[in-house]
């Protein structure tokens, strides 16, 4: 059995939340290379947050793997404070490494596997949105056969698949089976900002999907942002076809995140290590597409890097456009509940609240009891 983990986290960026410096990245890579019971790895970035992609056979949640993780991180926290970077060591959020990174910060995507002969995979890693970013995309992959024909031509997909639905605020797991229960998953991937896609299998048990579901990170009991999330897809015979999984995503939908962690903006495919606009950093997506033999890997490939691509980022640049013409008006705004930075939006609304008076009765009230029941 092989093992590939997806580990990534915001350890510091170049004026602000753009990407990471190449010292950084470098002493990321660095901390990586050499140990032994790593087969492969790959180390980049999307926007500010750093990826890194390891094959190897210890299994998921291997403290060994999340502990070079984290180290790996911390190397890169080092550089970052010493070059005066942006948010040094963000996501890095308890002071020592305790077995498990998941809940520590950093975001975790792992499957492992019987490897196929010519094993196919791609990583989606998206910055300035959070987990339920790919409600709609993975809907539209597994559940939506007008986006995707292989739900019909495919045997193994047209069995329908089982979805792990997660509900990050009370950390529970739904498990839940195409297509029978097709009416309770869209109800919960309608609520992104609470329910998120956390793993997909086929009905016979083979692993497709694992996606980063650490927006509980209420480690503190304390609700401290959003998290970037990264998923692995495998791709080919069984499972979605590479060009299906990539497709799915160009439609930029509106999701949540972006400057301030507080507004609604499209998803934006973009290239490899490609930093974050500071065009009001509008969400975006990278797509790292591998084959793996014998846990080596080939590639990344780069899953948006061809001119259809261009197209659909023009689309996501109008659509931000649209949505920031409203300014802070919702839906261009999160409600308050949603908002990163909700502290400085309590304190200003309490200083309305305290300008609010009662309303005296009047001819409004009266109104109001037309539409009343008559019992
Ligand atoms: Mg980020």
């Amino acid at each position: 059995m092989i093992t590939v983990s997806a580990i990534k986290a915001d350890v510091g960026g170049i004026g602000g939340h753009t990407r990471p410096s190449d010292g950084l990245l470098k002493a990321v890579r660095g901390a990586i290379d050499g140990a032994d019971f790593v087969r492969d790895s790959y180390v980049g970035y999307c926007g500010d947050d750093v990826h890194i992609i390891m094959s190897h056979e210890r299994g998921v949640d291997n403290t060994d793997v999340h502990s070079l993780a984290w180290g790996a991180f911390e190397a890169g926290t080092d550089v970052a404070k010493k070059e005066g970077l942006y948010g040094a060591g963000q996501d890095l959020l308890k002071d020592s490494f305790s077995g498990n990174i998941k809940g520590m910060g950093p975001g975790v995507a792992e499957l492992e596997f019987e490897e196929r002969p010519n094993e196919a995979f791609v990583v989606f890693a998206a910055d300035k949105t959070e987990p339920g970013a790919f409600n709609y995309p993975l809907y539209r992959l597994f559940v939506d056969s007008l986006s995707n024909t292989g739900l019909i031509v495919n045997k193994s997909l047209a069995a329908g698949v089982v979805i792990n639905i997660m509900d990050v605020e009370e950390a529970k797991i739904a498990k839940l089976s195409l297509w029978e229960e097709k009416p309770e998953i869209e109800a919960a991937l309608m609520y992104p900002g609470r329910y998120v896609i956390s793993s997909v299998e086929t009905k016979k048990g083979e692993p497709i999907l694992a996606a980063s579901t650490d927006r509980l990170h209420n480690i503190a009991g304390t609700y401290v942002g959003k998290d970037d999330p990264i998923c692995m897809i495998r791709t080919q015979k069984n499972f979605p076809a590479t060009e299906e999984a990539g497709s799915v995503f160009n439609n930029p939908h509106y999701v949540a995140g972006n400057t301030r962690g507080s507004h609604n903006m499209p998803l934006m495919p973009v290239k490899l290590n490609t930093p974050a606009s500071i065009n009001f950093c509008i969400p975006i997506v990278s797509s790292l597409v591998f084959s793996m033999h014998d846990g080596r890997l080939t590639g990344p490939f780069d899953g948006f890097s061809t001119p259809d691509w261009d197209h659909i980022r023009n689309i996501a640049t109008k659509k931000a456009l649209a949505m920031r013409s409203q300014g802070f008006v919702h839906p261009a705004t999160l409600v308050p509940s949603e908002l990163e930075y909700a502290e400085g939006y309590k304190a200003i609304m309490a200083s309305v609240d305290a300008k609010m008076a009662p309303i005296k009765e009047t001819g409004t009230a009266s109104r109001r009891t037309s539409y009343e029941d008559p019992d």
